[in-house]
């Protein structure tokens, strides 16, 4: 198995990518340590993983809060003694053209997608410091390569994600610590099922993702199977785009 008693920190994981990407995990052995908001969605998603013979235990924060997020990454290293693996996946929508976005929603979107980023790996960067290795893997989009009408904040957002990851895989290479980014296109969850962008998306291209598919990418990074890469982007799209 790929993740063998590895420690894997998941954010965001009570449904969509990060649910998929949770029993991903754990299919491959690792120890899963579900972070979100829905407490109640992250147990089921435990059971499930649990049910097949894994493991996984839950936290309920909001990625945005650096206290709570702190308690919870000093509860893990006293408990579990060790942290191998972070997927950074909390991620919201919203989609509205600039001109009639608040900035109170502009900054909702960033602290989510950008700053949270941040602050859950300043979390739990210290125990990777400390145990000289690691393995971060960021969610950040396809919108943050080539930005999305009607998603300036996000695709905003998403392109500070690619750049805090390869300036921070930078910063931490000597560690043996390795930060990258995946980026795909339109995934088959909440989020671009609610999209206003969806159809435009359907229509530029028709390519989407089924959660399994990504969380199969995000596995690439996080595992020893792309020992070596660091600071990468890797695009998921099946279109000849960026
Ligand atoms: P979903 O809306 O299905 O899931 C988003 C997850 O993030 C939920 O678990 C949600 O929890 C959690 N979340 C949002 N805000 C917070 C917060 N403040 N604190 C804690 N958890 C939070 O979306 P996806 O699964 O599609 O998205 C996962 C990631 O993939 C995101 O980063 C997204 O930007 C990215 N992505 C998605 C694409 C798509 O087409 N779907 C394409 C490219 C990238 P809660 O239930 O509490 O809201």
């Amino acid at each position: 198995m790929l993740l063998n008693h590895k420690i894997a920190v998941i954010t965001g994981a009570n449904r969509g990518l990060g649910k998929a990407t949770a029993l991903r995990f754990a299919e491959e052995g690792a120890q899963v340590m579900l972070i979100g908001r829905n407490y109640e969605a992250m147990e089921i998603v435990k059971n499930l993983i649990q049910d097949k013979g894994g493991a996984a235990a839950v936290f309920a924060a909001d990625v945005t809060d650096s206290d709570s997020v702190c308690r919870i990454a000093a509860e893990i290293k006293q408990t579990y003694g060790r942290v191998d693996i972070l997927v950074n996946n909390a991620g919201i929508s919203m989609e509205m053209p600039l001109n009639d976005m608040s900035v109170d929603t502009w900054r909702q979107i960033i602290d989510t997608n950008l700053n949270s980023v941040a602050i859950v790996t300043k979390a739990f960067l210290p125990i990777m410091i400390q145990q000289h290795s690691g393995s971060i893997v960021n969610v950040g989009s396809g919108a943050g390569l080539r930005g999305l009408p009607g998603s300036c904040a996000y695709s905003a957002s998403k392109a500070g994600v690619i750049c805090l990851s390869q300036a921070l895989g930078d910063e931490v290479r000597g560690y043996g610590i390795r930060v990258n980014v995946i980026c795909p296109g339109p995934i088959d969850t909440e989020l671009f099922q609610q999209s206003e962008r969806r159809d435009y998306l359907l229509k530029s291209g028709g390519d989407v993702f089924s959660p399994e598919s990504v969380a199969n990418g995000i596995l690439f990074l996080a595992s020893d199977m792309s020992g070596g890469m660091n600071s990468q982007v890797l695009t998921m799209r099946g279109v000849n785009r960026w």
